[in-house]
């Protein structure tokens, strides 16, 4: 049966009324449970609030676990090469790897990781990556979270917010039925902005001249993988990092025998905590958006199947693989952009690119731009300069026409190419921790987040560890 389409012309019935369960009043709600969400409720609990933390899944860690996506991009200045596959050895020094520029609670989760066994420590042998262990990141996120005193309630997708302009609560579809969660303040840490949308923010998505957004891509960890095969087989191309050479004429060779059909140019793959384990971050499904069930459902399909191609190849042709099967792949398809909730400013390309400097800077980020081209191959990849890095102002968390909310993490304020650097895993982390720190001081203080004073969020950011320069 071919996936449902969306109906030519659109019809809609009422649906009945209904009442949900109140569940919880708290200081603090943060809807989402990914990298920004597991910041935003530390940083908020932290800051002395009481927090709820609420995630559809059953599991914590957002893209981290649910698609996969591995490893945690470097945070350093200067963007060093990725790790040679299974090569922990040292990488060539030149290429100068400044110093990090994202710390706090985001620290914390790589330190508890690696105490756990299940990360690697940022190294010139990781290229500045964290290569980590998902199943350990979904623990260690919930023992994080028991720590610090956050109850989570799992299983539960919000679907909607009690009041536009000024939530006040949001509504979980659940198996126990409808619940509602009250809140003084509500950070929106969906990767998808639903909670802001919900509540009548207005919001960009996609590049200015046609909408379209990032393309999605399924990950999927391969075992039973000899890195010495491969490593002795190929070599790095000096003017591409994301193929090697042999393994490119290979693609070239496959491609042109019609066994592999991808819309990329290269396979990339990464190196994880795990030796004989590869994950790779090859396919590409272009024209879906992320909030939309019909988009979704035929990009889960077309990835599955370029999965099943990809593995295929390895082990029919690529040294190393010939034993390699597919262990796991996402609970979901890999969504990179989609709703980019317009707050009281929004980042540019241009910012990012000259690592621009603000006076309410809460969250640091030194990743390049990288666009993964919308309709087909090839990836625009532009660094921010040596050495430096730029910031994100709070008003980026701030959403325009509505109070009692923050958003944190991918769907923040800022344009299609700026959001192709902050997205990344760190840098996440860092605006959660900071939308969480600003929500628990205007719970404390009962007013709006836009009059927390920018001193008084900075100032707690710094005491929790987090590096604003
Ligand atoms: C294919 C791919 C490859 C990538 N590669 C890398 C990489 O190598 N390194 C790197 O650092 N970054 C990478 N990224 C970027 C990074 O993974 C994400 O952008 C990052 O996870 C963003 O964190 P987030 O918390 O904002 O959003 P997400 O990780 O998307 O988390 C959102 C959370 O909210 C939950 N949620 C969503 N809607 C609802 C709802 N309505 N109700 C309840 N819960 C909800 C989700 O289940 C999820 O847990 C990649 C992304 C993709 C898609």
């Amino acid at each position: 049966m071919p996936p449902l389409r969306r109906p030519p012309t659109s019809r809609s019935i009422a649906l009945p009324p209904r009442s949900g369960a109140v569940v919880a009043d708290t200081d603090v709600l943060v809807v989402g449970g990914g990298p920004a969400g597991i910041g935003a409720a530390l940083g908020a609990a932290s800051a002395g609030a009481e927090v709820i933390l609420a995630e559809r899944y059953g599991f914590l860690g957002g893209n981290a676990t649910a698609a996969l996506v591995m490893p945690w991009m470097s945070f350093h200045t200067r963007r060093p090469q990725p790790p040679r596959l299974g090569d922990t050895s040292l990488m060539p020094s030149d290429h100068g790897i400044g110093e990090p520029v994202v710390a706090g609670k985001h620290i914390d989760v790589i330190e508890r990781l690696i105490a756990e066994g299940g990360a690697m420590r940022p190294s010139p042998g990781t290229g500045y990556t964290v290569p980590f262990d998902p199943e350990i990141f979904k623990v260690v996120a919930l023992d994080l979270l028991d720590e610090a005193g956050v109850c989570y309630l799992l299983h539960a997708f919000a679907s909607g917010v009690l009041e536009p302009h000024d939530p006040k609560g949001v509504i979980f579809e659940s198996k126990s039925g409808p619940l509602v969660v009250r809140a003084r303040t509500i950070v929106d840490c969906t990767g998808d902005g639903d909670i802001a949308a919900a509540a009548g923010a207005p919001f960009e998505i996609g590049r200015a001249q046609d909408g379209l957004v990032q393309p999605m891509t399924l990950m999927f960890r391969m075992v039973g993988f000899d890195p010495a095969g491969f490593a002795g087989y190929v070599e790095e191309r000096p003017d591409q990092w994301r193929s090697v050479h042999g393994l490119w004429e290979l693609i070239e060779k496959a491609s042109a025998a019609g066994e592999l059909d991808l819309p990329r140019e290269d396979l990339l793959f990464f190196a994880t905590p795990h030796p004989g384990e590869v994950s790779v971050n090859s396919t590409r499904v272009t024209g879906a958006l992320g909030i939309d069930a019909f988009d979704l459902t035929r990009a889960e399909q077309v990835s599955r199947w370029q999965m099943r191609q990809i593995a295929k190849f390895l082990t029919k042709h690529v040294p190393g693989f010939s034993d390699a099967y597919v262990a796991q792949s996402g609970v979901n398809i890999g969504v990179r952009e989609t709703r980019r909730i317009l707050g009281d400013y929004q980042l540019t390309g241009e910012d990012v690119l000259a690592a621009r400097k603000f006076d309410d800077v809460i969250a640091r980020g030194t990743y390049p731009v990288d666009i993964h081209n919308p309709t087909g191959k090839g990836t625009d990849l532009r660094t921010v300069p040596a050495g430096d890095a730029y910031d994100i102002p709070l008003r980026c968390l701030l959403p325009r026409d509505v109070e009692g909310l923050l958003t944190a993490g991918r769907c923040i304020s800022g344009t299609h190419v700026a959001h192709s650097s902050y997205r990344v895993t760190p840098t996440a982390m860092a605006t959660g921790q900071a939308a969480g720190v600003c929500a628990a001081l205007a719970a404390d203080g009962g007013r709006p987040p836009r009059q927390v004073g920018i001193d008084a969020v900075q100032t707690e950011l710094r005491r929790q560890g987090a590096d604003l320069r």
